[in-house]
């Protein structure tokens, strides 16, 4: 047989094996969740303005733990990312109608977020290197009702944010950082995530550490931190005998993340250093085996800064390349490589196309809050539209336990592929239908 034929074209499959999948929880997780488990004490939460308001021993301790790795004064558990990012906005200080600019090039619930509170999300462009929000087109997106800057770290890369700190300065806006997908990333020697008025991290499934679901959010500001854990806890009933005076955003939720994911968030914290190092380890093997491969651009970490690799993110050149991006991701399917084409849009998702979100009459792009008519168009973001229907294919670094050897095979399945551009452009009517 031919070795070097594609496996799409009946040649032998470059990877006959199932990678490892990652598992981060060890020894140690089952342990600390036994004894919760044995205590009895399952979750201590009260939602009134008691001592345990804060939560049980594990979920404090948790808490104190977090906020000296991550170097912030404050961090709080929720139990999600997303109950953290609702959190954060309605912490923050938004008001129905206000405007909150965010990426499209994001999981869903950065955005759906900011429509909690009755705001209205406003996409910015992305840059084409980071994929991160592009400070020029966020600052091209302001306008007088705009409240607040959503960033994503997305991939695991920090976000520009200097820059866009002083954007927000400049304007008056506070900034949430949504960094699911970086904990452990650096920029400038300091955690992504705790460069903005507040951020944090996802603790669910996939995630670089996690306890099956849940979220920490950190703030170095006290009345940040004081309006979040309210807003976990059901801030309406607290308020009044904890004398606080501004209601609003007062609506409290049950937030509350348990004993057990705590004890065991306390051990994957431990890890999450030597988690992320073994991934930068193999997506920079990854990348010296990918290096050299015409029209392929492997990911751009800039210089102050670390990639911790939830993704590994690769754009195609389809000039150079002369193949789309459909022919060349079904022959790396093929050869066993599971990579994805498209991230998101998330602005051409339904909800936002067709403006329907609570209830079925518009609400709240149809109310008077709204000050204006938002776009959420096909256009608004060509770059990250561009990525999405064409250039970019990713490989889910943080899905698999890879070895070298792992590594390697992919190297191999690429090259391969790329030995057969000319064979594939030939014939690209049999790869459009497989
Ligand atoms: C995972 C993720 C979330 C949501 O986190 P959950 O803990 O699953 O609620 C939000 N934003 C981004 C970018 C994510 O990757």
């Amino acid at each position: 047989m031919d070795t070097q034929k594609l496996a799409l074209f009946g040649g032998p499959k470059t990877i006959q094996i199932e990678f490892k999948r990652y598992n981060p929880l060890g020894h140690e997780e089952v342990q600390a969740a036994k004894e919760v488990i044995e205590s009895g004490v399952l979750s201590q939460f009260l939602g009134v303005w008691h001592a345990d308001f804060y939560g049980g021993p594990k979920v404090q301790e948790f808490e104190r733990q977090c906020a000296k790795y991550f170097g912030v004064k404050h961090a709080v558990t929720v139990n999600s990312w997303t109950s953290g990012l609702i959190a954060a906005v309605g912490a923050i200080g938004i008001e129905p109608g206000d405007e909150v600019i965010v990426t499209p090039w994001t999981m869903s619930a950065s955005a759906t977020a900011i429509l909690h509170w009755n705001a209205i999300p406003v996409f910015a462009d992305i840059d084409p290197e980071t994929f991160n929000l592009c400070p020029k087109s966020v600052e091209a997106n302001i306008t007088p009702y705009t409240k607040a800057i959503m960033v994503v770290d997305i991939f695991g890369q920090s976000a520009d944010m200097d820059e866009l700190m002083a954007i927000a300065e400049k304007h008056g806006l506070k900034v949430i950082s949504d960094t699911a997908q970086a904990p452990g990333a650096l920029y400038k020697g300091k955690h992504a995530g705790t460069l903005a008025h507040v951020g944090g991290y996802s603790l669910n499934y996939h995630k670089h550490i996690h306890t099956g679901e849940g979220g920490i959010i950190v703030t170095n500001d006290d009345g940040i931190a004081e309006r979040l854990q309210l807003i976990r806890n059901h801030a309406e009933v607290v308020v009044g005998d904890k004398g606080v005076t501004n209601l609003s955003n007062m609506i409290g939720h049950n937030f509350r993340l348990g004993e057990i994911e705590c004890a065991m968030g306390i051990e994957q914290l431990k890890k999450l250093g030597d988690f992320v190092e073994s991934r930068q380890i193999l997506a920079n093997r990854l990348t010296e085996g990918l290096k050299g491969l015409r029209g392929l651009r492997t990911p751009v970490v800039k210089a102050d800064r670390t990639h911790v690799y939830y993704v590994y993110p690769l754009i195609l050149d389809l000039e150079e390349l002369d193949v789309s991006r459909d022919h060349i991701h079904t022959a790396l399917q093929a050869e066993g490589v599971t990579v994805s084409k498209r991230y998101q849009n998330i602005h051409l998702l339904p909800m936002y196309q067709k403006k329907q979100a609570y209830g079925s009459n518009g609400f709240p792009w149809t109310s008077d809050i709204c000050h204006r008519d938002v776009s959420y168009s096909k256009g608004i973001c060509p770059v990250a539209e561009e990525l999405n229907d064409s250039t970019y294919i990713g490989f889910g670094m943080c899905v698999y336990d890879l070895t070298d050897k792992d590594v390697d095979l992919i190297v191999t399945a690429f090259h391969k592929v790329w030995a057969n551009l000319d064979v594939l452009k030939l014939n690209g009517s049999v790869a459009n239908k497989v």
